[in-house]
This record gives C-alpha cells, structure tokens and sequence, in this order.
C-alpha cells in the first residue's frame, strides 16, 4: 500500500467519498451522545473530528483512537450536518503504517491475500473440514441427502464464510445448513478465496479490499450465482 504519510484526512476526502466536510461541524456532540465508545480510553467522535479540523492528523496516526471505533455509524446517521465520521477513522487508520496496525487484523490480510483466509488455512484443511461439516449434517434425520456443495454453478446463494465458522465454530455452519437444507434453498461455497470477512475494509487498506472484493465478484461471475451471502 502507498505510503500516505504526508497526506492529512482533507487531501483523501475526495478519494474516500467523505462528502460533508469535516468543517461543518458545529460541535453539537450529537455524536458523542450516542457513540457506544464514548468514554473509552478518551475516545469521543467529536473530537476526533476536531482534531482532524486542527490539521491534527498525526496526532491521531500514532494513537489508539482510530481502533477503538467500532464502525457502527450511529454517529454519523445522529449527525445533523451529515459528516462522515466512519470515512474520517477509517482514513485514519489507512494513514497508519502497516506494521503498526493493532493486533491480528493486518497480518490477516496478507494471509487473506496469499491463501484466500484470513487465518491462512490450507485448502487440504479446508476441504476435509467442510466434508466433515457436511456428514455431520447428513447424519440427521430429514437431512440424509445433504451434501456441502461445493462450486455449485447457478445456486441461488454464493455463501462466503467467516474464518471462525471453518476454524473453531462449526456448529454454527451445521446451523446454516440445515437452515438451507430445510428451507430448499439453493446455495454454493467457493472451493478457493472463501474468506467473507474484509479486513482491508476494517484496517483502511483499500487496494487489499478491492482484491477480496473482486474475489467474490469473480465467484459470483463464474459460477453464476445470484445472491450473496456475507457472514456477519
Ligand atoms: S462509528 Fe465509531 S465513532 Fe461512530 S458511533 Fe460507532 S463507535 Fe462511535
Ligand atoms: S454530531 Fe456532527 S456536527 Fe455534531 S459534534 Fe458530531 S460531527 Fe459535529
């Protein structure tokens, strides 16, 4: 990702769609009201907005407020001049380096890049654990025909999946299945690039993003599917 070091939230608002200027707030602290983090470790959405008026950028590069967000978007929704606070932390958190990107989020995302998920499962794991999944399924009553399509062409539902759901939570895709199954509904799961959480869209890595974006439309292409399916 280019290093955008010298460049302030203003100069990307154009890129970032951020359409009411930061300018406009008049500091009301709507916002701050109905911010679920208010409070936390000093975090306050009008601030943040403040100190990106002030030209304070680097200031908030090299804190731990852009992270503490949680993307929600009550803020902006509550805001009366329309500000796009989301836009502005996540324009923050695109400005930090990447190495200094908290926790497993980044590194999530050069594994996401190199095998497809973000938690750099290899697809022999990957194969053997959704055949697992699927017999578990098929075991049940009402369900013995159940098998887990895999690249199924023209399903009605292309279901990407959260890492979590093939790593420690299977039950939950059990659940799914059966939803499906009982409901007669045709869907299908990528064999490759399965991973459906976007953490470029959560560290402010656009480029990496795109490229997971792209993934699912090239699925959803190929296989002609309809109807997409995130995790979360
Ligand atoms: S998007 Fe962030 S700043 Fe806005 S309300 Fe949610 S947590 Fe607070
Ligand atoms: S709600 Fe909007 S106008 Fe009011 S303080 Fe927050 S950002 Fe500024």
């Amino acid at each position: 990702m280019e290093n955008s070091k010298d460049k302030t939230v203003k100069d990307l608002a154009p890129l970032r769609d951020i359409k009411s200027s930061p300018e406009l707030c008049m500091s009301c602290g709507t916002c701050s009201a109905g911010c679920p983090i208010t409070g936390q470790d000093g975090f306050d959405p009008r601030k943040i907005v403040g100190m990106v008026i002030e030209g304070r950028d680097q200031e908030l590069v090299e804190s731990n407020l852009p992270w503490l967000c949680t993307m929600c978007a009550k803020c902006e929704h509550a805001c009366p001049m329309g500000i796009n606070i989301t836009g502005i932390v996540r324009t923050i958190r695109g400005l930090v380096d990447r190495d200094k990107v908290p926790g497993m989020i980044h590194k999530g995302v050069e594994l996401c890049l190199e095998t497809g998920n973000n938690i750099g499962l290899p697809s022999e794991d990957f194969d053997f654990i959704i055949e697992d999944v699927g017999e578990e399924v098929a075991e049940e009553e009402g369900y013995e025909e159940f098998a887990a399509p895999i690249d199924k062409e023209n399903a009605n539902i292309l279901h990407t999946l959260h890492n979590k759901l093939v790593n420690t939570q299977n039950e939950d895709l059990v659940h799914w299945w059966k939803i499906f199954h009982a409901a007669d509904e045709s869907f299908t799961i990528p064999s490759e690039n399965w991973e459906g959480v976007n953490w470029g869209l959560f560290s402010g890595d656009d480029e990496s993003m795109k490229t997971v974006v792209g993934r699912i439309v090239e699925h959803m292409e190929k296989l002609k599917v309809k109807n997409l399916m995130y995790p979360e």
